[in-house]
Formats: C-alpha cells, structure tokens, sequence
C-alpha cells in the first residue's frame, strides 16, 4: 500500500481562519496579530491581561533514546492534543519552531508526521513569522558592536584572544565552523579567529525560551558574558550597551506564534533552542500562555527522556515554576528492536525476542521519570510493520514495570487513533497524583548537580573531571552563579557518552570535556564528548529534492 508524504496530507488540510483557532481559546481577534491566514502573533498586551487565571494541566511528551529507527515525538504530541479534543476536552499544543539546517540537511521536518500534524507546515519548516531571522539578527549585532568597540580604541580593555561571542546563521554550514575576520587591512579592524554556529545554539535563542517577558528577556540579554579582559574578568553584553537594541530586534519574535494541528485544533510553536547545548523545549512564554487558556497543555522535549525531559523538567520547569501532571513516554516497537540490537535493514522482520531484548532502556526512562515524582504512561506510536506480537511485549513489559503501555495511531489515522491515551492521560492528569520535584535543589554544589544527574539518570558510576574544570566550577560559585541550574551536552543516543550504547547499561563513567557559563539563559553547560555547535551537511543534503511544481507547490520538504 502506497502512503502519502507528511507534505501531501499537509496539503489537504481543511484549515480554518487563525481567527477562528484563536476564538477557541476565547483570544479576542484584535489581540492577534495575523501573519497572512494561517498563522499569527498573540499579543503582548493579551499575555499580560490573562495572568491571573488558572493554570491548566500540563503534560510533557518525551521517548526512550533516539535510534535511526525514528520514535515520533512530535507526531505524538500533536496527535495527542487532537486525541484530548476528541474526547471533548479543551486542549493546546506546544511545540518548537524548525530549524533551517535540519530542514535542508537530513529529511526530517519538525511539524508532525502522518494524520498528526500542525499546518502551515512548509511555512513552518521554512521561515515562518521571522522568529529565527530576528534571533540571528540580534545574536549578530552583538558580534558586530564588539568588534566595533575594539576597533574604536578598546576602552573597557577586552582580550581579543577572549571574545567568546561567535557569530551565527541558520544553515548547516561546515566551512564557516571556524573563522579568521578582519582580515583586508587596518580599515578592517584587528584579525582574530573565530567562527559560526548554527542559530538554535545561540545563547540569545535559549534567553528567548526563558525570558518570562520583555523587561526580563532585556535583563537576560544584558547578563550574556561576551568577552574577557586579560586579567580574566567578564565583560557582558550590558557593558557593550547592545541589550536595548537586541531587545528591539526580538519585540515581535517574543510573542508566541498560533497555529492549527490537521484536526484544527490550537498549537503554539515558539522557539527552538538545540537540545544538546541548551534546554531543548519551546517558549516559557507561550507554554505559560497555553495553560491560561487551555485545560490540558502537552509539550514536547528534545532528544530522549535523559537528556530533554531531565532538562525540561530540572531546568525550564524549576525557572518557570511549571509542574507537569503527567509525562507521556514515546517508544516505538522498531526502537525497541534497534535497542535489542537488531539492524536498521532487518526492522521488518517479526522478532518478539528483539522487541524484549530492547525493553530495558524503555524501562530506565520510566523509572527516571518517576523520580521526578510525575506519573509515566508509555505510548507506543505505532508503525504499520508492527505485530500485534510485538506489541503486546511492548505492553508486557511496561506492566511489569507497574506501568501502562496504549498503543496509538494516530499517524495513520489522526485523533480517533489516540482516543485511549487521551482518556487515560486526562484520568491521570486529573487525579493530581503528580508531586511533581527536580532531583537537585539550586543550592547543591555545582559538581554534586553533575554527578546526581549522571548517577540517577544515566546510571553511572562516577563522573570524571580534571582538576581545571573542578575549579572552574569553583570559581563559578564564589562568583555567585552556584545556584544555576546544569545544562548536560550528551549524545542523545545513549544513556552513556558512547553512542554506540544502546539498551540500559551500567558500569560506566561521564567524562566531562568542558564546561561553559550561559549566564544570560541562567544555566551552566556540561560537555560530555564531542559537541557540535555548527553541523554540516550529509552528501546527498535533502535540499537536493526540494524544489516547486508546476503549481508552484513546494515539493520534496518530506
Ligand atoms: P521526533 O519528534 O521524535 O523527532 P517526529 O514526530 O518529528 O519525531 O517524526 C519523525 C518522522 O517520522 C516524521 O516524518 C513522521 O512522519 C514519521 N513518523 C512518525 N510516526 C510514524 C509512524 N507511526 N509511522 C510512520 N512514520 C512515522
Ligand atoms: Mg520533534
């Protein structure tokens, strides 16, 4: 049987006025700010005025580790949102806005896939409302207004070797990692290297995820270390009095953008930060704005459960003072496979003892979870390959964990394919069993944070550092930013630094490579392994096969 693309059910969408999507959520039309049709800005002055009312329930979609197998994630929580619907309760979504070098690097958009999609989706894979661009363009000022300030006689004494501002772009872009400017002579300034990263691993795009409104997105921006002066001292962005302007170039990109699933249902898709140097989640503000509104809230978070719910929940939900009420746990009977060491090419073949084989890295995250004190559900987002043999090992085997697994399919069949993970995640967000608490206070030692996080989630034996990153980490606190949160860079790939891993091992050690201070976002960054702040480009980049019909549709974008 022939399957349509994501783009091609994308295209049959029945989609309603943004108007009428707002009226869902009681927003009142002079409070949206249309950007063509189908999509749209909710106002600041609104946002504000709503404050006082009720939060509804919150709900986190995460999944087992990632494998090439594909887990769904996203497909998930958008077809979880239409499932609640269905079942006649008010509900929005929450997701991250796409990333230009994904977009035209490895096929993958981020809007959904199957019937479980939000729409515009080539507007959003593409530039939508402009979020990224402004993003980029206030992240570049900065860069701009250092080097200006060097070249204009240094007054406030910077180490040029020390300026640790890069620049950013939003492409997958190899050649421009690392970078000699100034060159062309003294009119030019002075030469110095330095590089690019992709614009999702700008620290300015982790503050817009944070900032809780404009006052504080400017306090944030102006707190960004950008340089050091010989004798070590930060300089901030304050210094260089680029927070105003920066903040002006990110008014509008602030306001949380509106859209609709396939089922015209509302979906907030607002920032993006990457979930490897930063925290992975959508906006602060458009999730706080979406529990005022809407009785049900389900979000998703980057990566595994490890690495993107821990920070979602120790990190975005300790800031903003959110408390989930329950956490969906995506995995997938491929998954499980690839995770009982089945290869990629033999995913279609029936094999029960596989699918248990790959169980325990499902169970890991669902014990860790629970940790947190919220309650897990498993949904297995199901793949038309899938037996019902599999499946019902899958099931097995989360029952014996004293959880529950629902099988769901919404990919091929939209809401009416989630109606049972809608009623059971309503049941348990209703009952309020969550005690919901992040697994660190703000006030342990920032090597104690490291090490709970290794040991309680990734199961290690013990987390191995130079004596230079100890004292950094020591520094750090004597200068006041011990009660930060940590922002773990890990591969996604497994619950250890060696991607290759899959399963549930044990026995292991986290190395950590470096640390680095994001003291505008108000996280410090543990790098564990390689970390890849500018990606590239595959050999066959998916850009080759995008490309406009005859109709002038956009063909090939998945
Ligand atoms: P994630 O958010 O975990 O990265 P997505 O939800 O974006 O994953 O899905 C990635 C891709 O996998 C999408 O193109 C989507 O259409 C596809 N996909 C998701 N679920 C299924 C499924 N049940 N069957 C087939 N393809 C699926
Ligand atoms: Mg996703």
């Amino acid at each position: 049987m022939e399957y349509k693309t994501d783009i091609e059910i994308a295209r049959e969408a029945q989609k309603q006025p943004i108007q009428e999507i707002g009226a869902r959520l009681s927003i009142p039309s002079e409070h949206l700010l249309p950007y063509g049709h189908d999509k749209a800005k909710v106002g600041e002055e609104f946002i504000k005025s709503i404050q006082g009312r009720q939060n509804g329930k919150l709900i986190l979609v995460t999944a087992i580790n990632p494998t090439p197998a594909g887990e769904g994630k996203t497909t998930t929580t958008v077809g979880l949102g239409d499932g609640l619907n269905r079942i006649g309760k008010k509900a929005a979504i929450c997701i991250r806005e796409a990333s230009l070098g994904p977009c035209f690097g490895m096929k993958g958009g981020a809007a959904g896939g199957g019937y479980a999609q939000v729409v515009p989706m080539e507007e959003m894979n593409l530039h939508f409302t402009g979020d990224f661009h402004a993003i980029t363009s206030a992240h570049n000022l900065l860069a701009a207004m250092i080097d200006n300030h060097i070249y204009w006689g240094n007054e406030l004494e910077i180490d040029q070797r020390r300026v640790v501002w890069r620049r950013v772009l939003d492409m997958n872009d190899r050649a421009l990692r690392d970078t000699v400017t100034s060159l062309g002579g003294v009119a030019n300034g002075f030469p110095r290297q330095t590089g690019f990263d992709i614009t999702v691993a700008s620290e300015v795009m982790a503050i817009l995820c944070l900032a809780t409104d404009l006052e504080d997105l400017q306090r944030r921006l102006g707190d960004i270390i950008v340089a050091y002066r010989r004798d070590r001292t930060p300089i901030y962005c304050r210094d260089i009095k680029a927070d105003g302007a920066m903040t002006v170039l990110l008014k509008d990109a602030m306001q949380p953008n509106l859209v609709q699933t396939l089922e015209n249902n509302p979906a907030f898709v607002h920032g993006g930060p990457f979930a490897n140097i930063a925290h992975g989640c959508n906006s602060v503000v458009a999730t706080t704005t979406a529990l005022k509104l809407a009785d049900y809230v389900v979000t998703e978070a980057g990566f595994g459960a490890d690495l993107g719910a821990e920070k979602f929940l120790n990190i975005k939900c300790r800031k903003a003072g959110l408390a989930p009420s329950a956490v969906v746990v995506v995995a997938t009977v491929r998954a499980m496979k690839m995770n009982g060491g089945v290869a990629k090419a033999d995913l279609g073949a029936e094999n029960v003892d596989a699918v248990k084989a790959g169980c325990p890295n499902l169970g890991r995250h669902i014990e860790n979870i629970k940790s947190f004190g919220v309650p897990v559900v498993v949904a297995i987002n199901h793949f038309v390959t899938d037996t019902d043999a599999e499946v019902q090992a899958v099931k097995d085997y989360v029952a014996s964990q004293g959880s529950e697994a629902i099988l769901c399919q919404h990919w091929a069949k939209g809401s009416e394919g989630t109606e049972e993970l809608a009623t059971r995640v309503a049941e348990i967000a209703d009952a309020e069993t969550s005690d919901f608490a992040p697994i660190y206070p703000d006030d342990m030692p920032l090597f104690e944070k490291i090490e709970t996080i290794a040991k309680g989630i990734y199961r290690a034996d013990a987390v191995v550092a130079d004596q230079k990153i100890r004292t950094q980490l020591k520094d750090w606190e004597e200068a006041g930013y011990g009660n930060l949160p940590v922002c773990m860079a890990k591969t996604q790939y497994s619950f250890t630094t060696d991607p290759t891993v899959r399963g549930a091992p044990t026995g292991h050690s986290i190395p950590v490579r470096e640390v680095r201070l994001s003291a505008g976002a108000g996280f410090i960054v543990v790098i564990c392994g390689e970390i890849m702040t500018m990606p590239g480009l595959p050999r066959v980049p998916s850009a080759e096969a995008i490309g406009l019909n005859d109709d002038g549709q956009i063909e090939g974008l998945f």
